[in-house]
C-alpha cells in the first residue's frame, strides 16, 4: 500500500482534482505541462489552507509513498529520481525535483 502526493515544485497540494485541459491551459497558459489525470483533463490542487478556485495551483509531480517508509535521509537518488516512489525523509518533497531546474543547493538546503 502507498499514498498519493502531489507536488507543485517542493511544496505539496491537497485537494487534488482534475480540471479539463481547455479549462486548464486558459488558466495555467498553453502548452504549459502538467500531470495528466487522463486524455482530457490534469490535476490541480491547492496550497494547505487555501480553498478558492482562484488559488488553484498545477500538479507538477505525483509521488507513490510508502505507507511505512524508511525515512532514510534524503540524497542526491532522491532529488533525481525517476520513478514515483519515495520512501525518504522528505516525505516526497525532494522527490525528483533535481531534474526540474531547480539549483541543486537550493534543493538540498530545503532537504536539511
Ligand atoms: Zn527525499
Amino acid at each position: 500500500m502507498a499514498t498519493f502526493k502531489y507536488f507543485s515544485g517542493t511544496t505539496e497540494l491537497v485537494h487534488v482534482r482534475p480540471m479539463r485541459n481547455t479549462d486548464f491551459w486558459k488558466r495555467f497558459g498553453f502548452p504549459r505541462r502538467g500531470v495528466a489525470y487522463d486524455g482530457f483533463s490534469k490535476f490541480i490542487g491547492f496550497v494547505n489552507g487555501r480553498t478558492m478556485d482562484a488559488d488553484a495551483v498545477a500538479v507538477e509531480r505525483v509521488i507513490e509513498y510508502k505507507r511505512n517508509p524508511s525515512l532514510h535521509k534524503c540524497d542526491g537518488r532522491c532529488l533525481h529520481a525517476k520513478g514515483r516512489n519515495c520512501e525518504c525523509s522528505c516525505g516526497g518533497a525532494n522527490h525528483g525535483a533535481g531534474s526540474m531546474g531547480q539549483p541543486l543547493a537550493q534543493v538540498l538546503r530545503k532537504a536539511a
